[in-house]
């Protein structure tokens, strides 16, 4: 029998978290893992130096096997977006605005943009990223507006 251990009048305060926990493949565990430490990281090219996302064994661009994860700048700018509101999104309390961000290093990255509101956002618009908790104790990447 185990009794809690976290009874904190903040932690008890938040709401617990409703976005489903990432699914996790062999190839991406180490980005998840990262994420869960709130580093946002990346797969690099240990050949030509290219980065690429998602994570895989072999390089697009010179087809080599040789990878290594770099820590990236969580920079980046919103290159489309959109709401999906039907079906309603499972794990979200609001419809989440979806988004394709261009990272600061090269590659694009799918992920949502918090902390503005849909008639907001703009082509082009600068974004960092922030880490949202998940179901299961895990986060997850999600970009806000920079400098906010
Ligand atoms: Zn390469």
């Amino acid at each position: 029998m185990t009794t809690p251990t976290d009874s904190t009048p903040s932690a008890a305060a938040a709401p617990k978290p409703t976005r489903i926990a990432p699914i996790v493949t062999p190839d991406a565990k180490d980005f998840w893992e990262a994420a869960d430490r709130e580093e946002f990281i990346g797969e690099k090219c240990s050949d030509c130096g290219r980065f690429r996302f998602p994570p895989r064994p072999m390089c697009p661009y010179c087809h080599s096997l040789k990878r290594e994860y770099v820590k990236l700048s969580g920079y980046g700018t919103v290159h489309s977006w959109c709401m999906p509101r039907h079906p309603p999104p499972f794990g979200f309390r609001e419809p989440p605005i979806v988004a394709v961000i261009q990272l600061q290093e090269g590659t694009r990255f799918v992920s949502n943009v918090v902390g503005v509101k849909l008639e907001d956002m703009k082509q082009d618009m600068a974004v960092e990223v922030i880490f949202e908790p998940t179901m299961g104790n895990h986060k997850v990447p999600v970009f806000k507006p920079r400098g906010q």
